[in-house]
């Protein structure tokens, strides 16, 4: 194994360079402390075409444009992010965390994961372009502003799927739920809040989604049925990308998303966790706020500042 191309121990490793670890070290590297970034380069905020609920952005910014924006201001303090992936991390004798990139070794007094999460994909015909153009979309909470008087499908069983349809027919659209065959499992008063809704239920299990520019969204039924829709949000579910804390013994929830305290620490001494990877609301305010709040914390908890 080779040596890492950082000269000393870190005072902070931060892991993932979306905005939660973007903003994390801006913070860490105004402390004055010693931070290095790696990344694999696979944010979900790229996938956004524009977001519109973004601090400073009124008229909306694109996804990777707003990677740009914060990568410049990291890179403002010295910021290189690396490309690569972590491939463990582990503790060593003297109580440090070593990561493992693939052939260089890091070693850090603490450890920022803003490794983020990954949304479900659905099988879906043209899934790419439904995303670019918003016919799909995964982020209700980010863009149910955008689906007012359209035709809108909401894609998950029970649980996910009901509880995301009935959110999203809060924006005077017209909403059904395709519960995938799930319907039957839910509770009565559930489907009165549905129905007081308006949100439609389609039973059924859909056989193929395909994404068309111009005509929409067509579902097709298992019963040969064809629905049309504007946009369709699967409700598919996440997975959190924490295996590099789980592996010390980290808590988490069963989707993989961290527990963390007021102050962003995980179960885990030393790790910290911010973004979508860490419990809370998966929004790129939200994982700014995490990243200032883990920052400070491990710039309180190290010994004097060291450079
Ligand atoms: C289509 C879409 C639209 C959205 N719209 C909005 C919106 O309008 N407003 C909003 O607030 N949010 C929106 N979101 C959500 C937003 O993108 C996320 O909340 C945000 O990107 C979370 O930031 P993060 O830094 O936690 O994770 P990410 O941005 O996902 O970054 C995590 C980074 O960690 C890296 N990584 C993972 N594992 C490793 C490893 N082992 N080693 C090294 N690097 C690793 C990944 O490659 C990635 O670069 C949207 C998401 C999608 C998919």
């Amino acid at each position: 194994m080779s040596t890492s191309r950082f000269p000393t121990v870190l005072d902070c490793l931060v892991i993932g360079g979306g905005p939660a670890g973007l903003v994390a070290c801006v913070y860490l590297a105004r402390y004055r402390r010693t931070v290095a970034l790696v990344d694999a380069g696979e944010s979900r905020a790229a996938w956004i075409p524009r977001t519109r609920n973004v601090l400073a952005f009124p008229d909306g910014v694109v996804g990777t444009a707003l990677l740009a924006r914060l990568r410049e201001h990291a890179m403002r303090y010295g910021i290189e992010p690396w490309n690569a992936r972590v491939r463990s991390l582990s503790r060593t004798a003297d109580d440090l965390f070593e990561a493992d990139l693939g052939g260089d070794l890091v070693r850090a007094r603490t450890v920022i994961l803003c490794t983020g999460a990954r949304d479900v994909a659905p099988d879906i015909a043209g899934l790419e372009e439904g995303l670019r153009n918003g016919q799909v979309r995964y982020c209700p909470v980010c863009d149910g502003f955008e689906t007012q008087h359209q035709r809108v499908a909401v894609l998950g069983r029970e649980g996910h799927g009901l509880h995301e349809a009935r959110f999203v027919a809060g924006f005077d659209n017209e909403v059904t739920w395709l519960s995938m065959g799930s319907r039957g499992s839910v509770a009565s008063e559930d489907l009165r809040s549905l129905e007081d809704a308006g949100v439609r239920v389609a039973n059924g299990l859909p056989v193929a989604i395909r994404c068309d520019a111009q005509r929409g969204v067509e579902v097709t039924m298992e019963d040969d049925q064809t629905l049309l829709f504007d946009v369709l949000y699967p409700a598919l579910g996440q997975r959190h990308a924490s295996g590099l804390a789980t592996g010390l013994g980290a808590r988490a929830a069963d989707d993989g998303q961290l527990e963390v305290d007021a102050h962003q620490r995980t179960s885990v001494p030393g790790l910290w966790a911010a973004g979508d990877v860490a419990q809370g609301l998966n929004q790129i305010n939200v994982a700014a706020g995490q990243a200032a709040i883990a920052a400070t914390a491990v710039h309180n908890a190290l010994p004097g500042r060291t450079r």
